[in-house]
């Protein structure tokens, strides 16, 4: 089963760690101890599995952490955080032109990766897009590869262009290409050949093939079985032609989970599909954190991470009341609460969570235009200006109004708000109600 060990490991982990108020920093090294021995175990490179080990050791053994309300929880996030991030972060789509132009997708890799089957898989789902590709059969040194093609193209549809008894791949990803501009066809996807191993012979040919039809998209088909071995053949690759991406095959069989882990952060090249099986629809995108959930054991982890994603952000937003209602607030700490307040669901929801505030900011479309346009505003003040709100004077105003795009009586209004504001929260820090009701939420 896909992932099998791997996600054994870690939803037990989870499942200890998750549920611990309290835990030591020997609990996160025996944790991230057992990860890297079920990294190891799923043919990760060494070098990725060392670099995971650190990272996680050095963020999860910190202060905040350990100190923190759910460190269990916490833990169970780093983790999730970072094996998104090794298996890239967000979904890569592909990078094709417009349809009134000839898009050229180029698929290179060894014999029985699944090059062919993948033509064939990414044509039928171009189609299904609304897009018309034509199949270009360059494969001429695997015997059978030309008339696969063939066949795959007419169950799902789409054209293909070969060459009887041709010699040169070069030649026939030419005319293909010729062709596909010529009768319309807004994606051309080449098939080409691989070999049993990567060799000199190969690698000349493919690079004469990429400089014939310059691809918008060179994607290399990598059977996701052969582990971290596909990140070695994908460096190779990528020395000869600059791949654009990789397509993982065969995701469906027992793949440990080495290549889709290791790839991203060796090679820097992102994953756009996997092949899932051998029909024609059997290709899906791949989106980093859907995998990430099948490599952590799925259920559990998500609701865990829901949970301290939760926990983190209540613990901002008391940070943030403290800081609000303290004496210095400059405009500086009001623009640092920006991008926190966009986290945690807006200004609304803070302001909320402010006692005699509740329900007061229902923000529509145009308030929300008006807080980019505040923040437009502080950041075209200088640093002084946004610790000392009472040093800009008229011309100051006037040069902050052009530098972001808004009126002087736009940052007029916003320096008289953020005073107003800054007034409220000091007031209500005095109050002893205020006070209380502040303890509470803690
Ligand atoms: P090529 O030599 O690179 O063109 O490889 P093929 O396209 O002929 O594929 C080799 C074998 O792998 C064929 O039997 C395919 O049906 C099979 N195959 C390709 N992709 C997948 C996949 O995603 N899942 C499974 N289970 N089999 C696949």
């Amino acid at each position: 089963i896909l992932f099998d060990r791997l996600s054994t490991t870690f939803s037990d982990l989870f499942r200890q760690m998750g549920g611990k108020a309290k835990i030591s920093e020997k609990n996160v090294q025996d944790a991230v101890e057992q990860i890297k021995l079920a990294l190891l175990e799923a043919d990760v490179n060494l070098r990725v599995v060392r670099r995971f080990v650190n990272a996680t050791l050095k963020e999860a053994t910190g202060e905040h952490v350990l100190r923190s309300v759910s460190p269990g929880q916490q833990f169970v996030k780093i983790v999730h955080d970072r094996i998104v991030h090794l298996l890239g972060d967000e979904a890569a789509g592909l990078n094709l032109k417009g349809p009134d132009t000839t898009s050229v997708i180029l698929l290179l890799g060894l014999q029985g990766s699944g090059k062919t089957t993948t033509a064939s898989k990414l044509a039928a789902r171009l189609k299904k897009e609304g897009r018309r590709p034509l199949l270009v059969a360059a494969d001429l040194v695997r015997p059978a590869a030309v008339d696969q093609l063939v066949t795959l193209g007419s169950q799902i549809a789409v054209d293909v262009h070969s060459e009887k008894g041709a010699k040169d791949p070069v030649k026939v990803a030419k005319n293909g290409l010729k062709r596909g501009k010529k009768e319309l066809y807004d994606t051309v996807i080449i098939d080409t050949s691989g070999r049993m191993h990567v060799d000199a012979d190969l690698m000349k040919e493919i690079k004469s093939v990429f400089q014939a039809v310059k691809p918008d998209e060179t994607l290399m088909v990598a059977d996701a079985m052969t582990g971290q071995h596909a990140v070695d053949i994908a460096k190779s690759f990528d020395e000869t032609v600059e791949l654009s991406g990789v397509i993982l095959s065969k995701f469906d069989s027992d793949t440990r989970g080495g290549a889709a882990l290791s790839l991203k952060s060796i090679t820097g090249k992102a994953i756009k599909f996997i092949g899932v099986g051998e029909k024609s629809d059997d290709l899906e995108p791949f989106v980093p954190e859907r995998i990430a959930s099948r490599i952590l054991g799925m259920g559990d982890v998500v609701s865990l991470v829901e949970k301290a994603q939760e926990t983190i952000d209540e613990q901002e937003a008391v940070d943030l009341q403290k800081k609000m209602a303290s004496k210095n607030f400059t405009l500086e700490d009001y623009l640092d609460q920006f991008s926190r307040m966009r986290k945690m669901g807006g200004l609304e929801k803070i302001m909320d969570m402010m006692p005699g505030m509740q329900g007061q900011m229902e923000m529509d479309e145009n308030q929300q235009k008006m807080i980019a346009h505040q923040e437009a505003i502080i950041l075209s003040m200088t640093p002084k200006e946004r610790q000392n709100h009472f040093m800009i004077g008229p011309g100051r105003r006037k040069r902050i109004a052009k530098g972001s795009g808004t009126s002087v009586h736009q940052v007029n209004k916003l320096i008289k708000d953020f005073d107003k504001m800054r007034q409220m929260m000091k007031k209500a820090a005095k109050n002893k109600k205020y006070q209380q009701q502040m303890m509470k939420q803690l």
